[in-house]
């Protein structure tokens, strides 16, 4: 915990920080700026203040560096009202498409050495997700301390390139110049999409788009995996690896998954548990005749067998997308180019061929310089070629967008 008079000095300096950045940058409006709904937070405060709107960028500009605030959002709809009120005042004209993938909701193994949580009511911590009641005492104000890390980023990095290599693109057929590719600042990225066409998209349909990317609902059948009766016998027959969509997606992913199912992950089922274990016995054969679209080189293998292989493949190849932020057409999302208050980063545009290169700890720097603080406790972390830590209850000169990081995530204050 940072002491109040402390945690009050390092808002104070953050806030002069914040200022200075948003005096020498432009944020970037978004599109129809007049037609959203703007939410900021403000440094001492854990509220969102809502309602807000711009008529032009240089308004909004204005608000930035006058204000100052701690976190920036907008809507993702369009409004004839955006300042009114209430939501069914505002007069709802649309609303972008909008994708999230944050490293909160895939499972990363490094998040039990580096995410912590403590129970506000008896002290109680420990690693990883936060309990939902806390183990000591019962209780449910549970705080949690997230941390990101290059682990976490670079699988979030790799799900979004699927994202929109593998379903916005190949499937939707949504070309480059309709996709905004957007760095969340924290753990994650966003994918804008402003289509005209994808505006009126109600609840429901944005709901069905998430379930198509997760996989939800799939039944092999349907997309060729069965038996067929060949004169005595029954044959398997299963969708090609060239296929369109899901089809050769399934294909693809029932490879990858024999390629990297173990022993020990096999389910206890008996039969299933057996012909599973012929497949892996035989797996580089089993695998080039998949790719030849031939589904049953070993014999023996039950299609029960090849279901749970078929459903481990599609956790495996689906996408790992945020359902929320998707169906919610009310929703507030980040204001790209703003900084983000958990971290100092900034929240960052990545265009679409860069962002294999991207990387958040050299490009979402906001500030330069150097400044000393006092660390309660930090782990290993890098900033632009250098790395820093693992930190505890000591003095340390760091860069400015080191410090600022520390002192966003208050596990530190200003000297
Ligand atoms: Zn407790
Ligand atoms: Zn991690």
């Amino acid at each position: 915990m940072i002491p109040e008079d402390k945690r009050v000095r390092n808002e104070i300096f953050l806030k002069g920080l914040f200022r200075k950045y948003y005096q020498e940058n432009k944020v970037s409006p978004p599109l129809s700026i007049e037609k959203r709904e703007f939410g900021f937070m403000f440094f001492g405060s854990q509220n969102m203040v809502r309602h807000l709107s711009f008529t032009n960028a240089e308004s909004l500009q204005q608000f930035m560096f006058s204000r100052v605030p701690s976190n920036a959002f907008y809507s993702a709809a369009y409004y004839s009202k955006p300042d009114a009120a209430k939501m069914d005042e505002k007069g709802w004209e649309g609303c972008d498409l909008i994708f999230d993938i944050d490293a909160d909701h895939l499972r990363t193994p490094c998040k039990e050495t580096h995410d912590k949580w403590v129970c506000q009511n008896c002290g109680e911590s420990g690693l990883g997700g936060r309990p939902e009641k806390c183990p000591r005492c019962g209780g449910q104000n549970i705080e949690e301390r997230t941390w990101l890390c290059e682990t976490c980023l670079e699988t979030a990095k790799n799900e979004l390139i699927k994202l929109i290599e593998d379903f916005l693109m190949a499937d939707f057929g949504i070309s480059a110049d309709e996709l905004r590719v957007v760095f969340s600042g924290h753990r994650g990225y966003h994918v804008h999409i402003t289509s005209r066409v994808l505006l009126d998209l109600d609840q429901n349909a944005r709901r069905e788009i998430i379930d198509y990317i997760k996989g939800v609902g799939i039944e092999p059948y349907y997309h060729g995996l069965m038996e067929v009766r060949e004169g005595r016998s029954k044959i398997l027959k299963g969708p090609r690896v060239s296929e369109e969509g899901w089809r050769g997606r399934l294909a693809r992913g029932v490879i990858k998954t024999i390629l990297s199912m173990s022993e020990e992950s096999i389910p206890q089922d008996r039969k299933v548990r057996a012909a599973l274990q012929k497949l892996l016995k035989d797996r580089s054969r089993v695998v080039a005749s998949l790719g030849e679209g031939i589904w049953d080189p070993v014999r023996g293998v039950s299609l029960d067998a090849w279901k749970y292989v078929v459903k481990t493949a599609i956790e495996e190849v689906g996408g790992k997308v945020d359902e929320p932020v998707t169906s919610d057409v009310r929703r507030l999302i980040r204001l790209p180019t703003s900084l983000h208050g958990k971290t100092g980063f900034k929240v960052s545009l990545v265009k679409l061929g860069e962002i294999s290169n991207f990387d958040p700890f050299r490009h979402a720097l906001a500030f330069k310089g150097e400044v000393t603080v006092h660390v309660n406790e930090a782990p290993r972390f890098r900033i632009g070629e250098e790395e820093f830590g693992p930190f505890k209850d000591e003095d340390v000169e760091l860069p400015l967008s080191a410090a600022v990081l520390l002192l966003c995530k208050s596990v530190a204050y200003l000297k």
